[in-house]
């Protein structure tokens, strides 16, 4: 599915400056640039991808006025916001230079982060049509699209009711599954939220990272809403563009060496993502969790993540324990750890990056959602998928313990083995030709040429 060379579209990528926000978009680009597409990537100046990773894209910077202290802010929704504020007028501006002289000749049409609502105006001003990329579950998607009607007829009030109780109208989900999306600034999220979801109406194209055989009714819910913007499900978008990530911090290879030497399916691969952070107890309780369970471990311990520490200071005799079992590094090539066959489980946030590369590598998971959509996530990993099992009382040596060795050596374990190897056989077809995502790639595709 090769464009016709005669005409190269040149497309205009904008990711939000996350990691797990950039590795998708980025993904998407190189896709769609193996299929002849001219690719352009306007970023903000915090967070900016490395052009030495993609030597075919042409790279224009933006500033996005953020101090130091907010790019590290734990509050996402805060900088978000803040960004479709700032950014306009500098993205404006590079566009409006791309558009009129451009080396990569006309742009044919922006991608960008469904977060970012403020390219509407950007967009029609300049009369480009406009592609978004949400990059969270459909699932998750779609319980949002029920959650805001059930609130809105008074059907649920999630401020009722026990933690642990059940919404009936959509289970398995609980009263504490739900998430949070409250902010420093109480008007911010209802604000964004409602410009978003006009920026959608209006977009040529909704792209999702997923596939459609995990959760068609989930895809279903979504595209019904989004009507008449069409919906496209080409995902996972990393087994189509391999190697197409983009690392905000140098991933540390010399643990492939140390899996070589393992036995197959036997380490538990632990990372809580980019944004997660634990204080000093639950790092001890992870920690004695994972030595007193006795299985081979590779822990992502990410600088920062502990309380804004740079560097971690792990229990006393801790390391004495576990130096011939366990390894600890500051950040993982992710995907080529999980496609590792010495790899059994992944202890996991959750993010929705992370969840789909473990899926897609037939990895069985230990939940700790964090924030936002990882609690669905996770709920819907471990009890509609039946691939994993969530921790339920945040980090508790003796509950960790329990779980690492149920999912890691215990018959319940090889069973979310066995399911979670069906759904990678279904990802692996749907990225193959003729498979759901390919077909909707080339969907999108012939959209885009018939510009
Ligand atoms: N990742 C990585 N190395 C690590 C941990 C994570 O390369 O040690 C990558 C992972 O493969 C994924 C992304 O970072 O693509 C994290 O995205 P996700 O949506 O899972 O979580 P977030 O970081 O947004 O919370």
């Amino acid at each position: 599915m090769q464009i016709q060379e005669k005409k190269v579209p040149h497309l205009v990528i904008l990711p939000l400056p996350f990691q797990g926000h950039i590795n998708p978009m980025l993904q998407l680009g190189s896709l769609l640039h193996s299929k002849g597409f001219s690719i352009t990537v306007i970023h903000t100046q915090t967070n900016s991808p490395n052009p030495a990773n993609f030597p075919n894209f042409n790279f224009e910077p933006i500033p996005d006025g953020l101090s130091d202290g907010q790019a590290s802010t734990e509050d996402p929704l805060t900088v978000v916001s803040i960004l479709n504020d700032t950014c306009q007028v500098p993205f404006n501006d590079t566009l409006s230079r791309l558009v009129s002289d451009g080396p990569h000749g006309p742009v044919t049409c922006i991608i960008n982060d469904e977060l970012f609502h403020f390219t509407k105006a950007v967009a029609d001003h300049l009369k480009l049509p406009r592609i978004l990329l949400c990059t969270s579950s459909p699932t998750c998607s779609s319980i949002m699209l029920s959650l805001t009607l059930l609130q809105q007829t008074g059907a649920i009030s999630i401020t009722e009711g026990q933690p642990n109780t059940l919404i009936p109208e959509i289970p398995p989900l609980r009263i504490k599954d739900i998430p949070d999306f409250s902010t420093t600034d109480p008007d911010t999220f209802e604000r964004l939220a409602e410009n978003i979801l006009n920026a959608i109406k209006s977009a040529l194209a909704y792209i999702m990272n997923g596939f459609d055989d995990l959760d068609p009714t989930a895809l279903e819910k979504v595209r019904e809403d989004r009507h008449p913007t069409p919906l496209f499900t080409v995902g996972p978008l990393y087994k189509f563009s391999p190697g197409a990530s983009n690392s905000l911090i140098t991933q540390d290879h010399s643990c492939m060496a140390w899996l070589d030497k393992q036995p197959p399916q036997s380490v538990i691969y632990i990372s809580f993502g980019s944004v997660a952070s634990i204080d000093k107890t639950e790092l001890e309780e992870i920690a004695w969790g994972l030595a007193n369970s006795d299985q081979p471990f590779l822990w992502v311990v990410r600088p920062g993540s502990i309380n804004g520490d740079d560097w971690v200071e792990l229990p006393e005799g801790f390391e004495e324990k576990t130096r011939e079992k366990g390894r600890i590094i500051k950040w993982a090539p992710q995907q080529e750890v999980l496609a590792h066959p010495s790899v059994g489980g992944f202890w996991t946030h959750n993010g929705w990056n992370s969840t789909l590369e473990s899926i897609c590598e037939g990895v069985p998971m230990l939940c700790s959602p964090y924030l936002w959509d990882q609690n669905v996530t996770a709920r819907y990993v471990s009890h509609v998928w039946r691939v994993g099992i969530q921790l339920e009382n945040g980090f508790d040596r003796s509950e960790i313990e329990w779980a690492i060795r149920r999912l890691m050596v215990e018959i319940e374990g090889k069973e979310m083995r066995e399911r979670v190897g069906c759904l990678k056989e279904i990802a692996t077809r749907s990225v193959a030709k003729g498979g759901s995502s390919y077909e909707s790639l080339q969907s999108l595709i012939d959209l885009i040429m018939s510009l």
